[in-house]
């Protein structure tokens, strides 16, 4: 059996000849390839839950709204915008009778990391704007959730030929040894430690990069909202994949009289939505990836309550999952207020001062999404001016990254660069600028540049001025 060095090695030699025939294929082309995608994602989607349930426990609804659906939206989206996308875009020239353009070229020969916590959107979702753009592709699914990494390779090799589109399954050994070839572009989807990694790793080749990073995305709630009705909104996107999600509220700012007020809510809620007869019911409540993980949620917990937090709700530990938790009076020394929480516990900070949030926030890295719920949008507006994140949202959570027409990423250590529709076109793509110079002879002022400049230095200086 050939081991994997030579496999991977023959893999990127093969996609290095390849890729100028995939430069050169039209937008109808690269169209049909996502299309014979689509087709083969809908004939996998049972397995595809299964593989997501036995990976994840993950709730079928969410396997299929959150997982497959995006990536199908994906794939309409560039569907009907990808012939115009590609056609080159004529801009004004200063040359006198020449003509200017931008014409997206594909980067060539790219590397996609997915994360495991969407293990099969995080994987196909960056893969159409690769394939919109024209590039060839070798695709790194998560190792911590190997039954998608196993569907998601016999759909790659069912649809592509390994020398446009390949999948190497493995852990970070695998990971490592893809970052000694030198690829056109990087896009990674994981943590930010190993993110900087990728980036160090990228500029040995210099290759561009993509990395989206997580970070610590605050909710901040002003006193004009109706508790009641946000309350929903919130939870739900925090508790969603047991909030194993980059973009999850991790924690929330509420105005000190109103915290009793919306941390009761909080609790009926829980137990309206995740619980019957007192049970969790675990069909609808994701399992933490792995017992590693869980014992990091756990001695989040317990370090946070060491430090004077409040339990307010849950904070048990069952079969893999840990119910949904709400902390109250969480000190700023705990590790839970330093580290992203990537799970479902969710802390509950009191405010008197907007101000002294915004501080807060500031004295963080940047995060992913930043979350305002105000009925002033005067207020949400000043947040925002204030602050810095990759995106946000104003009265709602996550659901920024359905937006077709807004870029998804972070900034700094939250990431660089975005994705999802034209953005992810671009991302893919090198924009080449490319003069069409006028004949010679057309433009009197031509020769004024060439050598010997004896006079001329007068007549120049009277432009710099
Ligand atoms: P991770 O960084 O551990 O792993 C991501 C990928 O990198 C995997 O494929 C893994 O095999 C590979 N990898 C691991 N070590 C490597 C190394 N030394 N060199 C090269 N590759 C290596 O991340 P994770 O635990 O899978 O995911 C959780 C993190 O991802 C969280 O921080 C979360 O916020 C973030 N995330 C971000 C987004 C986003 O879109 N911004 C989405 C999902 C998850």
């Amino acid at each position: 059996m050939v081991d994997v060095k030579t496999k991977l090695q023959e893999v990127f030699q093969l996609q290095k000849q390849q890729q100028h025939v995939v430069k050169m294929t039209s937008a109808e082309e690269r169209i049909e390839k996502l299309q014979k995608l689509k087709v083969e994602i809908i004939a996998q989607a049972p397995s595809i839950m299964e593989a997501l349930q036995q990976d994840l426990g993950k709730p079928a609804f969410e396997a299929a709204s959150s997982e497959m659906l995006s990536v199908i939206s994906e794939i309409d989206y560039f569907t009907a915008n990808l012939k115009q996308w590609m056609e080159p875009h004529v801009v004004p020239a200063r040359n006198e009778g020449a003509q200017t353009k931008i014409i997206s070229e594909p980067k060539g020969q790219c590397l996609i990391y997915s994360a495991w916590n969407f293990p099969f959107m995080l994987l196909f979702l960056p893969l159409v704007p690769a394939i919109g753009a024209g590039n060839v592709c070798i695709l790194k699914p998560s190792e911590l959730a190997p039954a998608t990494s196993a569907i998601s390779a016999k759909i790659i090799t069912k649809v592509f030929d390994e020398s446009e589109v390949a999948i190497l399954e493995g852990g970070v050994d695998v990971a490592t040894l893809l970052l000694e070839q030198p690829f056109n572009h990087i896009f990674f989807t994981g943590s930010t430690h190993v993110g900087r990694e990728i980036m160090q790793a990228a500029g040995k080749h210099l290759a561009s990069v993509t990395l989206e990073l997580g970070g610590k995305c605050p909710v901040i709630i002003d006193e004009n909202v109706d508790l009641e009705k946000i309350v929903p909104r919130i939870l739900s996107g925090k508790y969603t994949n047991a909030g194993q999600v980059c973009l999850a509220p991790d924690h929330v700012y509420v105005k000190e009289e109103q915290s009793q007020e919306f941390v009761r809510l909080v609790g009926e809620y829980i137990q309206r939505s995740y619980f019957e007869n007192g049970e969790l019911v675990k069909s609808d409540f994701s399992k933490i990836v792995n017992e590693r993980n869980l014992n990091r949620l756990e001695g989040l917990l317990q370090d946070a309550v060491a430090k004077g937090a409040t339990v307010h709700v849950g904070g048990e530990i069952e079969d893999g999952r840990m119910y949904p938790t709400v902390l109250t009076d969480v000190s700023v020394d705990a590790q839970i207020m330093e580290e992203e929480i990537f799970g479902p516990i969710l802390p509950v900070l009191t405010y008197t001062s907007l101000d002294d949030v915004i501080d807060q926030v500031n004295a963080r890295p940047k995060p992913l999404a930043l979350y305002i719920f105000s009925e002033d949008q005067n207020m949400a507006d000043l947040v925002l001016a204030k602050t810095s994140s990759g995106g946000a949202a104003v009265n709602d959570v996550i659901r920024h990254m359905l937006e077709p027409n807004l870029p998804f990423g972070g900034v700094n250590e939250s990431g660089i660069g975005s994705y999802t529709g034209i953005f992810g076109f671009k991302e893919f793509s090198h924009e080449r600028g490319v003069l069409y110079q006028a004949p010679v002879g057309t433009n009197p002022l031509e020769t004024f540049a060439h050598a010997p400049y004896k006079g001329k230095l007068e007549m120049l200086m009277q432009r710099i001025k």
